[in-house]
This record gives C-alpha cells, sequence and structure tokens, in this order.
C-alpha cells in the first residue's frame, strides 16, 4: 500500500524494513480523563491501517503507550485525592473498554511511561555525555536544540523562517508548550512541591521525566533505533513529534522512523472540541444518546486522515442508515449464496475499487463509497459467484474494522426522539444530583411506556413491561 509521509511530503511504499514484519508506534493516550472521539480518529485510522497492512499480508507489530506520567495527569490526580498509580489505571482501564467496543485491535505492546523510568534516565545521561543535553541550576535537564542541525525538518520550521540562533536562550519547563516557541525542552523536570509524592531519584536529584522523552525511551526499548512507521494527531508534529526526533537520533544513532503517519483533528461543529465549549464528545456520552459504538466508528472512517473531519450527530444518524443499508446488501448476497459458503479469498471481486482505495493513502472515505457500489455490482450474482464476493466484501469490512448490525429482531420497538430526549434530560438532571427533577422525569417516561435503567456510566430505555 501506499501512504503520505509527512516528512518528506510524498506517497511512499508500505513495506517492513527487515523485510518480515511491520513495525510501528502510535503515541497512545494521557489517561487523565476519558479520551475524547477526537482521540479515537486518531485511534481508529491507526487501527484501519493495521488492519489494511495485515488484510493485505503483512505481519505488524504494533506499540502504543500509555501516557500515565505527566503534567496533567499528576494535577488530576491529586485534584481526584488519588496516588498516581490508582488514577491512572482506572482512567487506562476506561480506554480499553472504549477500545474494545469500537473494535480497535490492542497493540501488541503497551509500555507505561511511569513503569520505564530507568531507560529514560539511562537516555538523558546519553544525552548529557554526548553534549546534547545540559543541567541548569534547578536541577531540571534540557535539550539544547542548537546541538542537532536536522531540528524542525519534520515541521519545516526552516520554511516559518524560525531563527535558531535568536532561540538559543529560551527555554520550555511545561510538556505541552506553543507552536511558534522554539526552545530547548525539558528532558528532567527537578521535584517541584505541587509533584506530591510523584517524583523519582536521578543523577540530577528529584524529578520526573518530560514528556517528549517518555515516547523516545519506550520507541528504544521496544522497536530499536530505527523502525517502520510512527504515528499520531497532526497537533503532535511539533513540538512532541519534532523532539523526539532530536532526542532518540543524538541518543541512539539510526534513522528512528522510516515513515511519519499524521492523522488530521477532528472538529465538532467547525471548531476545535473542547471542555469549556461543551461540545468534547465521549464514546459514553453518545451511547447515552442512543447511539452505538460502530456509528461512531463509521462517522471517524468517514473522512480522508488527510483532512480535518466535521463531527455532527446528524453524521451519526447517516451512519446508522449506511450501516442498516450494508447490513441488508450483505444479507441479500448471503441469500444467493445457495449451499456456497463464502471462502476466505484472495481475492475481491466487484469490491477490488473498495480495496484498492485503501491502498492509495487509506482513502476510507472512497472505499466505503466502494462497498455500496461492489453490492450493486453483485447484485445478479448467485451461487458460487455470489460466495466470492461476499468473502472480498467481508475482507474490506474487516479491514475497516467494521461490524455490521444484526437485523433488528422481530418485535423490537425503535425509540421515538421525544422519548430519548425526555431521557436524556433525566440522565443530565441525575448527573447534577437534581433527583427531584429526575423522579419526575422518570415518573413522565413512564406514563408514556417507557422505563429506564441507570448503569455507572449510561442508562438504557425499554419499554414498560
Ligand atoms: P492525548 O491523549 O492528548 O495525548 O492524545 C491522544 C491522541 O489523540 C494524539 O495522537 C493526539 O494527536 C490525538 N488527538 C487529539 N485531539 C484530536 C482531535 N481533535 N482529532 C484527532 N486526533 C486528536
Ligand atoms: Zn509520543
Amino acid at each position: 500500500m501506499r501512504l503520505f509521509d509527512t516528512l518528506t511530503r510524498t506517497e511512499r511504499e508500505m513495506r517492513p524494513i527487515d523485510g518480515s514484519t511491520f513495525r510501528f508506534y502510535c503515541c497512545g493516550p494521557t489517561v487523565y480523563g476519558p479520551a475524547h472521539i477526537g482521540n479515537f480518529r486518531t485511534f481508529v485510522l491507526q487501527d484501519v491501517l493495521r488492519r489494511v497492512l495485515e488484510t493485505g499480508g503483512t505481519r505488524t507489530l504494533h506499540v502504543r503507550n500509555i501516557t500515565d506520567v505527566d503534567d496533567k495527569t499528576i494535577r488530576d490526580s491529586q485534584l481526584a485525592g488519588q496516588s498516581l498509580v490508582d488514577f491512572t489505571t482506572g482512567w487506562t482501564q476506561k480506554f480499553h473498554d472504549d477500545c474494545e467496543q469500537l473494535g480497535l485491535l490492542a497493540p501488541h505492546i503497551e509500555p507505561g511511561a511511569a513503569s520505564h523510568i530507568p531507560q529514560q534516565i539511562a537516555m538523558i545521561e546519553k544525552l548529557v555525555g554526548e553534549g546534547h543535553a545540559y543541567s541548569s541550576c534547578d536541577g531540571s535537564v534540557y535539550f539544547k536544540i542548537a546541538s542537532f542541525p536536522d531540528y524542525g525538518k519534520l515541521s519545516r520550521l526552516d520554511q516559518r523562517e524560525l531563527d535558531l540562533g535568536k532561540t538559543q536562550n529560551a527555554r520550555a519547563n511545561a510538556d505541552e508548550y506553543e507552536k511558534d516557541s522554539l526552545a530547548d525542552f525539558v528532558l528532567w523536570k527537578s521535584r517541584r512541591p505541587d509533584d506530591g509524592p510523584n517524583f523519582w531519584p536521578s543523577p540530577w536529584g528529584d524529578g520526573r521525566p518530560g514528556w517528549h522523552l517518555e515516547c523516545s525511551a519506550m520507541i528504544h526499548e521496544y522497536l530499536g533505533k530505527s523502525f517502520d512507521l510512527h504515528s499520531g494527531g497532526v497537533d503532535l508534529v511539533f513540538p512532541h513529534h519534532e523532539n523526539e526526533i532530536a532526542q532518540s537520533t543524538c541518543a541512539c544513532g539510526g534513522h528512528f522512523a522510516a515513515h511519519w503517519f499524521h492523522i488530521a483533528h477532528l472538529l465538532v461543529d467547525g471548531g476545535k472540541m473542547s471542555k469549556s465549549l461543551g461540545n468534547l464528545y465521549t464514546l459514553s456520552a453518545l451511547e447515552t444518546r442512543g447511539f452505538s459504538p460502530m456509528e461512531v466508528r463509521y462517522v471517524l472512517i468517514g473522512g480522508h486522515y488527510r483532512k480535518s473531519l466535521n463531527f455532527t450527530l446528524e453524521s451519526l444518524t447517516a451512519a446508522r442508515e449506511a450501516l442498516a443499508k450494508l447490513s441488508k446488501g450483505a444479507r441479500a448476497l448471503a441469500a444467493k449464496m445457495g449451499s456456497d459458503t463464502p471462502l476466505d479469498a484472495a481475492e475481491f471481486g466487484p469490491f477490488q475499487t473498495a480495496w484498492n482505495s485503501l491502498n492509495d493513502d487509506l482513502n476510507t472515505p472512497a472505499a466505503l463509497g466502494g462497498l455500496f457500489t461492489g453490492l450493486r455490482e453483485a447484485a445478479d450474482l448467485s451461487g458460487r459467484d455470489a460466495a466470492a464476493a461476499l468473502a472480498g466484501f467481508n475482507r474490506v469490512l474487516r479491514a475497516l474494522g467494521l461490524t455490521l448490525p444484526e437485523e433488528a429482531p422481530a418485535g423490537s420497538v425503535p425509540i421515538p426522539e421525544s422519548i430519548r430526549l425526555l431521557a436524556e434530560t433525566r440522565w443530565q438532571a441525575r448527573l447534577a444530583k437534581n433527583w427531584g427533577e429526575s423522579d419526575t422525569l422518570r415518573a413522565e417516561l413512564a406514563a408514556l411506556g417507557w422505563s429506564v435503567k441507570d448503569g455507572k456510566d449510561a442508562y438504557t430505555l425499554e419499554p414498560a413491561s
């Protein structure tokens, strides 16, 4: 397959460097709350990439880390009154549950940053020893970007006409900093009072690793100094990935990632998702509104990964219809097979175009379109031909990671929009601990013939018996 590479700005063929296994790394979630569906756009597209490679016969080794120590996890674990480990373990579990619901394949290796402190210290020692890093008087250690002439190549800093010389005295101690602040970045952060009990001993005194370094150390541990592909959302190009390249190349040699795969952002109603704007959607919140994880997955792969994708609740309703149509088409094809069974054939038949789209820069929207055209083309087939076509359809579907809904069981009742809205208002009242209103709305729903069952993170609606 061919995929666009952020570093060279060209499409390149994806082939394992070692001729056998495609080894790739994805920057994982920062576990200080539930991941939002924007995060999942990135994780789902990485999952589709892996599935396409595997469907095409390539073996993969997928490493995705868990960021369980950084400014945000430390801050919020303390606000929650929990130890860092308890706090991040809880949110990691939630992340895993969401991943499973969205049909994401579990990475082969999922290292956590907090359990790789010695590897991070060793990498900093190497960088200091070779003149690429220096410790400051407060005990923090910084990477000296002027010591790495290739700094800025990935994000094309040179095109932004930033002058390295001007910034030699600038330093950034925060894990995340602004796009245009070109600065020596922190590798080891000296212990501060607001870190609480979260610090480790090091040759530079007590402290903790900087966020950028975590990935470099874990990559070195599990993938070595050169590997096939590195990935994250576009916001990670600068500074995170730029900093990873600098640290890893200077400490380990090698060429680091042979290919860079960045996914454009998911927007909501045309803008950035943010807690303060109240437009930050999680999988659980969408399930509470009655949408299924597969509908969410369908929306997330409904746009090409190099373009921003605008999310709306209407797009979920459209996804529901599209999935139902695909399911109906597949059932019709299965009915025409007669006694033939769908063999796991290597051919794609009428779904060849859909498969080609996936291999052409991971064009998921074109592949989805190709499923519908393929089903129309297959409409006249029967017996063995229908069976072969269905096998091709299923292979593309698996590469997209989609599971189709079963036919609605006889007797199941669709939930009217007015009932859904009422139930949603009651759930919000319940979340706000407004018990009186919540009880009144429950009674209203009961009067309309619906009963609500509350779970921990969501509720279900059933016709009252
Ligand atoms: P974080 O948990 O913040 O470290 O982010 C996890 C992943 O989600 C990273 O690869 C981010 O680049 C990616 N990401 C964050 N926001 C969005 C968004 N709105 N759309 C797509 N990917 C995102
Ligand atoms: Zn990373």
